[in-house]
């Protein structure tokens, strides 16, 4: 059985980032859509619902934590699962990323060799939760 096509949002400004992104998660099989902003990523949640959100901590406008507080206090973005990128796991950012209603978070700089599996694993989780929060 084929799995459908996953779609993951990668809200990041760093230009670099954005290509590592898309480069490692494109050749694991999944469709990228990248915003630069927080603004630009509600853009893109106005019109699809990724199947997971990949939310830079530091952008330039409205912070991702902002940004991930507004998705999970609207019912029709609150269930999509959001993973923080931080450059600065170690210093409580990641409580903080849980706070704001983030499932966690990946620690930045990208790393390629592990970065694919990560975003994989938070998938697997997410649809975890979701089949038992349907049985
Ligand atoms: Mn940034």
């Amino acid at each position: 059985m084929t799995e459908p096509r996953r779609n993951i949002l990668v809200v990041e400004d760093n230009e670099a980032n954005q290509m590592l992104a898309r480069a490692v998660l494109e050749l694991e099989g999944y469709a990228v859509e990248v915003a630069g902003s927080a603004a630009e990523a509600f853009d893109v949640l106005g019109a699809r619902r990724p199947d997971l959100i990949l939310m830079d901590v530091q952008l330039p406008g409205e912070d991702g934590l902002s940004a991930t507080r507004r998705l999970k206090a609207d019912p029709a973005t609150a269930p999509i699962p959001v993973v923080a990128l931080t450059a600065h796991a170690m210093t409580g950012d990641r409580d903080l990323a849980l706070n704001a209603g983030c499932a966690g978070y990946i620690a930045k700089p990208i790393d390629t060799r592990t970065f694919g599996a990560q975003v994989r694993e938070f998938l697997l989780i997410a649809d975890r939760d979701k089949r038992a929060l349907a049985s």
